[in-house]
């Protein structure tokens, strides 16, 4: 079931929602995305728990 998979994401810059695409084969990844709304980099830290549930989390990238 290793696949990907859609997840929404909130902006902490602009608030907005956005929609991630999340390739459930890593276990743990961070990376930078821009924001599709005010175009800001946030970093996106992907986890997997153990019951294979996808958490995302976003946030500022600072210094
Ligand atoms: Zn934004």
């Amino acid at each position: 079931m290793y696949d990907l998979s859609e997840h929404p994401l909130q902006c902490p810059y602009c608030g907005e929602t956005s929609t991630l695409l999340i390739d459930g084969s890593l276990p743990h990844q961070r990376y930078v995305e821009d924001c599709s709304v005010c175009c800001s980099p946030i970093v996106v830290d992907v986890r997997m728990d153990e019951e294979g549930i996808i958490q995302v989390q976003g946030w500022q990238e600072n210094g």
